[in-house]
């Protein structure tokens, strides 16, 4: 049988390490079939991404810092130019001072919140207007948020607020971009151990406490969310636009915790 994403091109934003979810995703997606440029943010990270580019076979990595819209418009001319089109991006990308994701949301500065606010949610935007005239016979946005964005989570604060934020925005996109062909949605992860995680407070209790009330028990991989991510970039989910799909071992449909479960 042909893989699930072959003849597919498709742009994954956030690529840091092996433990960054768009790894995850980017080594899911080159397993079916695809293929991939990958953006990195600044020559500091080249010598890390570009090992694992290798290790896929990409060839193309464009450096763009989304914040930068010079940057921004050269990756998406360069990837223009060398595909014609694309029928897919992967954003994976997210930002607050660290200072910030712990104490009150309450003395969130001006400029942190937009700082967040700019990286975290408006980015997106920015990267599917870029991508729109490259998407000629349709295609598929994706971006990461996390339950923080429905309900309080500790220390998650201005971010829970910028993925609220991002979470509407993935519903207004898919209306403006759904008569195109080209859809839209956001995977809602579990907590996984990962760089920008690492600057959440107390995230090694949030990590248990997930394992220890989520129905399934356990915490979930960056492969599991790359499995689920390709079943939205893909045509297997042609029918879906404008949803955020919970990839959390189950977590965010449970009400009340057993009286047990709490981590020891
Ligand atoms: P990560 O640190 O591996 O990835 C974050 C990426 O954002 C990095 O590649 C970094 O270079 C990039 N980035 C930050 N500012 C940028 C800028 N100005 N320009 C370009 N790139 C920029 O961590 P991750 O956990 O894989 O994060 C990926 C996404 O997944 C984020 O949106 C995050 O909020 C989301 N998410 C993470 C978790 C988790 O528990 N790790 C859960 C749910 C959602």
């Amino acid at each position: 049988t042909t893989p699930i994403l072959a003849g597919k091109r498709g742009l994954v934003m956030g690529v840091a390490n092996d433990r960054s979810i768009a790894w995850g995703i980017a080594k899911a997606c080159a397993a079916h079939g695809a293929e991939l440029a990958f953006t990195y943010q600044g020559d500091a990270l080249l010598k890390r991404v570009k090992p694992l580019a290798d290790s896929l076979g990409v060839t193309t990595l464009i450096n763009c810092d989304v914040t930068d819209s010079d940057s921004m418009d050269a990756a998406f001319e360069a990837l223009g130019q060398q595909w014609g089109g694309l029928d897919f991006v992967v954003h994976a990308i997210a930002y607050s001072d660290k200072d910030q994701l712990k104490g009150l949301y309450l003395d969130t500065t001006p400029d942190n919140f937009q700082q967040t606010m700019m990286i975290s949610c408006f980015s997106f935007t920015d990267v599917c207007r870029r991508a729109r005239p490259l998407m000629k016979e349709g295609g598929s946005l994706l971006t990461m948020t996390y339950y923080g964005a429905e309900q309080v989570m500790p220390h998650y604060n201005v971010m829970g607020v910028a993925k609220a934020a991002l979470e509407a925005s993935v519903r207004y996109l898919a209306n403006d971009l759904g008569p195109e062909g080209i859809r839209v949605n956001a995977v809602s992860a579990g907590p996984i151990r990962t760089l920008a995680a690492s600057g959440i407070g107390d995230f090694r209790f949030i990590l248990k406490w997930n394992e220890y009330n989520a129905p399934l028990r356990r915490n979930v991989s960056t492969d599991e969310v790359g499995n689920s991510a390709v079943y939205l970039l893909s045509d297997l989910g042609s029918g879906v636009t404008g949803e955020v799909h919970h990839v959390d071992s189950g977590y965010h449909t449970v009400g009340m915790v057993a009286p047990d479960s709490a981590p020891q």
